[in-house]
Formats: C-alpha cells, sequence, structure tokens
C-alpha cells in the first residue's frame, strides 16, 4: 500500500528502527536508512532490504545531534527520491543514572538526539508535504513518554517532549493530509534493552536475570518483551491512508503497562 511513497527512517541500522525500515520497505515504499555503526555491516543490510523487497534503499549517516546534518540528510533525500512522504523520528539513546549523578552533558545529548533531532527533521519536510497533501510523521516516543521511572531524567523528559511535539505537528498537519502521531513502546528486545540491563543491573545492586523479571517485565502485564516486527507493522498502517484519521495520539504498545 506505500508503492511510490518514501521515507526516512532515523536510527535504522539496530532494532526498532531498522524493524520499521523493513517494514516500510516490504510495503513498497524507498527508504532512507541512518544511524550509526560499521559500513561493511551497514552496506549489507541496505543491500539486502532493496533486493528483498525490489525498492530503491539509501543511506545517510547524519548525526542526529547535529541539526545542519539532519537538514543535508533531507536534501540528499529529495535528491534521490524526489520528496520525503514519511519521516520516522526513532534515533535515541539512554542514559541510567540518578539525579544527582546524572552528567549535564548527557542530558544534553539525550535532548539533542531523542527530542531536537525530531523539530529539526520535521521542519525540513513539513512544508513540502503539507503542500502535497500528503504526509506520515510518526515519532517513536515510549512508554516513558506517558509515566516516570526512576533514574531516567533525561529520556522521560525527552520522550514527553516528543508526544507534546506530535500532538502540536497534527494540529498544524491536519487541514493538509499530513497527520503524526507517538508510538509509545514498553520492553521492546533490541540492543538498546541489552545495554540498559548492564546499567540497571548496577544501579539496582542486582543481577542480570533479577533485572529481567523485577525491573523490565515487572510492569509489563503481559510478561514478554514487544517486537521490532510489531513497531514496523504500526508504523505501516500508520502509514495507510486507511490510517487518514489518526493523528494527534500517543499509542501505547506496552503488553499494558501504562493500564495500571
Ligand atoms: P538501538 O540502540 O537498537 O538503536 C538506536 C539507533 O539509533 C541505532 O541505529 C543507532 O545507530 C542510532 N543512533 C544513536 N545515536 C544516533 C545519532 N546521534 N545519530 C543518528 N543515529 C543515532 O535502540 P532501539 O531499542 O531500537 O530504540 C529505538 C528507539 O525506540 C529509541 O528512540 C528508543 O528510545 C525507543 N524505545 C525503545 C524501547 C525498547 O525497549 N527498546 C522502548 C521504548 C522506546
Amino acid at each position: 500500500p506505500l508503492e511510490g511513497r518514501t521515507a526516512i527512517v532515523t536510527g535504522s541500522t539496530s532494532g526498532i528502527g531498522l524493524g520499521i525500515a523493513q517494514a516500510l520497505a516490504r510495503n513498497g515504499a524507498a527508504v532512507m536508512l541512518n544511524g550509526f555503526g560499521d559500513p561493511v555491516e551497514i552496506e549489507a543490510q541496505r543491500a539486502a532490504i532493496a533486493e528483498e523487497n525490489d525498492v530503491d534503499v539509501a543511506y545517510d549517516c547524519a548525526d542526529m545531534s547535529n541539526a545542519d546534518a539532519i537538514r543535508m540528510m533531507v536534501e540528499r533525500a529529495v535528491a534521490r527520491f524526489g520528496q520525503v512522504d514519511i519521516v520516522v523520528n526513532n534515533a535515541g539513546i539512554q542514559h541510567v543514572a540518578p539525579i544527582g549523578e546524572f552528567p549535564a552533558a548527557k542530558w544534553d545529548q539525550i535532548l539533542a538526539i531523542n527530542l531536537s533531532s525530531a523539530f529539526h527533521l520535521i521542519q525540513a519536510t513539513f512544508e513540502p508535504m503539507k503542500d502535497r497533501g500528503y504526509g506520515r510523521i510518526i515519532n517513536i516516543a515510549s512508554a516513558h513518554g506517558l509515566i516516570a521511572s526512576p533514574f531516567k531524567s533525561a529520556y522521560v523528559a525527552a520522550k514527553h517532549g516528543m508526544v507534546g511535539l506530535t500532538k502540536v505537528v497534527a494540529l498544524e498537519g491536519a487541514e493538509h493530509g499530513v497527520t503524526a502521531n507517538a508510538i509509545c513502546p514498553g520492553y521492546v528486545w533490541t540492543p538498546l534493552v541489552e545495554k540498559q540491563i548492564e546499567d540497571q543491573a548496577k544501579s539496582h545492586g542486582i543481577a542480570r536475570d533479577a533485572v529481567i523479571r523485577d525491573v523490565f517485565l515487572k510492569n509489563q502485564p503481559t510478561r514478554r518483551f514487544a517486537t521490532v516486527e510489531e513497531m514496523g507493522a504500526l508504523t505501516a498502517f500508520l502509514c495507510s491512508d486507511c490510517a487518514a484519521s489518526i493523528t494527534g495520539t500517543a499509542l501505547p504498545v506496552d503488553g499494558g503497562w501504562t493500564a495500571h
């Protein structure tokens, strides 16, 4: 259903972003990948997604903490695809520490990558979307965009900000065929979560298995991690014409966590 559409997915060399890029390509969209990693592995991923789905797939190494790099990525996407119809703001990092010990530089970096990057990318793509009468902006927030946990001050602040930004973009795009929605995942099994298990084990002073059972899945009533495939399928649906009336939402995909 997304044939002829073109997408930029930030942070799509790993985890949720990669799953979303694959889902959009499977639905026929051309995709620009973005994110860090081993250039040889990234090129292999790019070529595989293009070949498996018979769509154009590009890669841009823009650092999401750099507004100029974000604007240049959009210029390259327009040069290659002609336009940008779908933007998925997914790049994100985490740092876990009590407020008293939270490094100020980490706060700035998390706000830049997890929140400000979305503003810059939306700003660079929004007016042409409105002019064409179609656009889809999907912001990957988090259950932590709706509720809080201790030791995650910058992340929770950035993700709540992402939900607020989503609502404003939805209102400004509403009469122009441009929708904006936030997806709020609970715990999804990705490299980002793998790293947090180690950090949480240190913060709480408990073992790995205990972190998985007592910290991660304690609040997720389904007692299972969500999957990147689930995130990809929802994103593809939100990009479809059937989702034209879904805008300004923050959709929990959290196994019931925020139902508590
Ligand atoms: P991940 O670590 O597997 O992937 C993060 C991606 O972002 C990678 O491709 C990485 O290269 C990229 N990235 C990091 N810094 C970047 C920068 N400065 N510029 C460009 N790219 C950068 O993480 P993930 O678990 O797939 O998380 C993706 C998003 O989903 C994040 O915004 C995260 O907050 C959110 N999220 C994840 C979970 C979860 O349980 N995994 C839950 C809720 C929300």
